[in-house]
C-alpha cells in the first residue's frame, strides 16, 4: 500500500507538508507507522499543487524514492499552495515501475491518488490512462464517470472485487474527496485547514481516524464524513 496526503487551507509549503513533519511522507517512504501491506514506499513519489497563477494543477513525479530527491528537497520550501495532493508508492506486484504509474494522476482540474489494489478487469479498457497500473486505470475511470461519483464507484468495485483496497484521494483545488475502503485513513482539522492522510504525520492529538468504508468530503467551509454502506 502506498501512503498519500491532501491539504486544503491556508498556503503551506511543500516542505511543511511532505518533508518536515516527524512522520510525514518523507519518513513514511521508509518507515510508515500504520502500513499493513508492504514495509516501505520506495517505488516512486509524486506531488500535485495548485499555483496562484490559475486553476490547473502542476505536478512533480518520480519513479525513485522520495528520500533520494535532493533537487526536490531544495525547492520544496519555496513552493506553497492552498491545495496539495501527494503520495509515496509501494508498487503492487506485476504493476509497471514508471513515473506515469505514480500518483497523482491528472485530468483537467482534478488530481487523484489511490492507496491499494483493484482488479484491472473490473475497470474495463481506458485508452486514455497514463499507465497500465491499476491505479492509473482507476483514475481514468473516475475522471470518465465524474470524480464526484467516487463513493458510488468505490462501492461498486468493492462489491465486484471483495479483495480490493480502495482508499482514493481526489481534489480539484477547492474540494478534497477521500474514501477509506480496507486501509487506514486519518484527518486533522485545524483553524488553518484540513489534512487528509493515510496515517497521522505527527502526534497532534487532534488527528481523527476515519471509520472503515466511509467517504470524507472537505471544502473550505466544512468537513463531512458519510457511511458508504447506508
Ligand atoms: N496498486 C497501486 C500501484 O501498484 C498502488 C499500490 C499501493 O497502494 N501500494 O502502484
Amino acid at each position: 500500500m502506498c501512503r498519500h496526503l491532501a491539504w486544503l487551507g491556508a498556503p503551506r509549503t511543500l516542505s511543511e507538508l511532505l518533508l518536515e513533519p516527524a512522520h510525514g511522507l518523507l519518513v513514511q517512504s521508509y518507515a510508515p507507522r500504520r502500513q499493513a501491506n508492504g514495509l516501505m514506499n520506495a517505488d516512486g513519489w509524486g506531488v500535485g499543487f495548485y499555483p496562484t497563477s490559475g486553476p490547473q494543477p502542476a505536478r512533480w513525479r518520480s519513479n525513485r524514492p522520495l528520500w533520494g530527491d535532493a533537487s526536490f528537497a531544495s525547492v520544496a520550501p519555496t513552493i506553497s499552495s492552498t491545495c496539495v495532493l501527494a503520495a509515496v508508492r509501494s508498487a503492487t506486484a506485476g504493476m509497471p515501475l514508471e513515473e506515469t504509474a505514480t500518483a497523482p494522476f491528472h485530468s483537467g482540474q482534478w488530481l487523484m491518488s489511490h492507496n491499494g489494489v483493484v482488479d484491472r478487469a473490473a475497470l474495463g479498457p481506458h485508452p486514455d490512462a497514463e499507465s497500465m497500473c491499476d491505479s492509473a486505470l482507476l483514475a481514468a475511470h473516475l475522471f470518465h464517470v465524474g470524480p464526484e461519483r467516487v463513493g458510488d464507484v468505490v462501492v461498486g468495485l468493492g462489491t465486484c472485487d471483495p479483495a480490493a483496497r480502495l482508499n482514493v484521494l481526489l481534489t480539484n483545488g477547492r474540494r478534497v474527496l477521500a474514501t477509506r475502503w480496507n486501509d487506514t485513513l486519518s484527518i486533522l482539522s485545524t483553524d488553518a485547514g484540513v489534512v487528509v492522510a493515510s496515517e497521522p504525520y505527527d502526534d497532534d492529538p487532534r488527528w481523527q481516524d476515519v471509520p472503515e468504508h466511509h467517504l470524507v468530503d472537505v471544502t473550505t467551509d466544512a468537513v463531512t464524513i458519510t457511511d458508504l454502506e447506508t
